[in-house]
């Protein structure tokens, strides 16, 4: 069929040795950029997204057509598709599978808990449970999130640091997703690595984070709220580059060990592997509305709520050392130059450039 002639197509490597990676998450903003990254250097690359309308899914769509243009297939469907996925492991022998798929964001958990359970629980099982049975088995590399440090007060955050206070119900299924993956490592020998990331942000980037409303909410004149913890502190975190996390993902991938096999065979099973992706120097909300400001050329209406927003930490700092030692992880974006390539993006994007220029002055280097 044209379908299996595409996935095959889409993820056959183009590289001596290279990788035939599974992309889930492949039209969304971490995922996408990684696709991207991965079919560049030479790999193998399918994608598989469901395109869920959790925000604006003509971004996922413009997404799916630039990775067209790539020769890198996206597969529509969802994790717990048990059919399709069993399908594509049929047809192509995975190496790795580079698993983004979530349903991400903490608020929107208070009115669908059941969309985390399904795609960040049932799902992951899922992939994990064909992953398995597949010959050969793949070698997982997945997002987990900074969020399982939940309310943890001892900064920077450290791998061994405790996890045990997940503080939406967001960061405890990342958390449950991380305990799946060390049974699956232990009981049938998966190569596995979670990669905890810290706040990411960059051009195609997801709406419902703080820094891409603000810039469309300063770039509209309407007022932006900034939420203060309950002593006053301001609310701050390590905001990373995507580019930088793309790095992160592929170091990850490329130093990821062999799975094993089933348990009961003689080979020693392959480790669960856990790092911090971050860039460790956490900014404050403040501070970023006033980097947009001055990239934007507009003043902000600024609105201080002293209170914390269900399901926020006040604070988040990663220590980066272990995927450092491990796979040379260092990221070299700060946020002023990341957030002036976002909103180079945004503008070009969203097709507002002239106005901000002509009414606002120049959108500044
Ligand atoms: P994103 O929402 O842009 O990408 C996730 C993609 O997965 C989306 O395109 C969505 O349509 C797809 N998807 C969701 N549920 C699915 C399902 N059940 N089946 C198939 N596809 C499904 O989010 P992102 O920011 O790119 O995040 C990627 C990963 O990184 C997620 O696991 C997220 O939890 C994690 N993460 C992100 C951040 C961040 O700041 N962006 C921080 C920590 C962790």
């Amino acid at each position: 069929a044209s379908w299996e002639k595409q996935v095959r197509h889409s993820s056959t490597p183009r590289r001596p040795n290279g990788f035939s990676i599974l992309v889930t998450g492949a039209s969304g903003f971490v995922g996408s950029h990684c696709a991207l990254a991965l079919k560049k250097r030479g790999d193998g690359v399918l994608g598989l997204d469901n395109f869920n309308t959790y925000y604006d899914p003509t971004l996922k769509r413009a997404r799916q057509g630039l990775l067209g243009k790539h020769q890198i297939f996206v597969v529509e469907a969802d994790l717990n598709d048990v059919d399709v996925l069993r399908k594509l492991f049929d047809v192509v022998p995975f190496t790795h599978v580079l698993h983004l798929a979530a349903q991400a964001g903490v608020r929107y958990a208070m009115e669908n808990p059941m969309s985390y359970v399904s795609s960040n629980i049932a799902g992951f099982v899922n992939l994990l449970e064909i992953a398995k049975a597949a010959d050969p088995q793949p070698a997982i590399v997945w997002a987990s999130s900074s969020s399982v440090y939940g309310l943890n007060t001892e900064n920077p955050f450290s791998e061994t640091h405790r996890t045990d206070q997940p503080a939406s119900l967001y960061a405890a299924t990342k958390k449950a997703g991380e305990e799946i993956a060390h049974t699956y490592n232990h009981i049938y020998g998966l190569s596995i690595t979670g990669l905890r990331f810290f706040t990411v942000y960059g051009p195609w980037g997801r709406p419902d984070m703080a820094y891409f409303f603000f810039t469309k909410d300063i770039l509209q004149g309407k007022s932006i709220n900034i939420y203060q913890t309950a002593d006053e502190k301001e609310v701050a975190r390590d905001f990373t580059y995507i580019d930088d996390i793309v790095k992160g993902c592929i170091g990850a991938l490329d130093t990821a060990e062999k799975s094993t096999g089933k348990a009961g065979k003689k080979r020693a099973p392959a480790q669960l592997r856990i790092y911090n992706l971050g860039n460790t120097a956490p900014v404050s909300v403040g501070k970023l509305v006033s980097i947009l400001e001055s990239l934007l050329n507009v003043k902000a209406k600024k609105h201080v709520i002293k209170m914390p927003r269900n399901g926020d930490v006040p604070y988040t700092h990663a220590n980066v050392s272990l995927a450092y030692n491990d796979f040379g992880y260092k990221p070299t974006t700060d946020l002023a130059s990341g957030l002036r390539k976002f909103v180079r993006w945004y503008v070009g994007y969203y097709g507002i450039e002239s106005r901000v220029n002509k009414e606002e002055g120049k959108v500044q280097d």
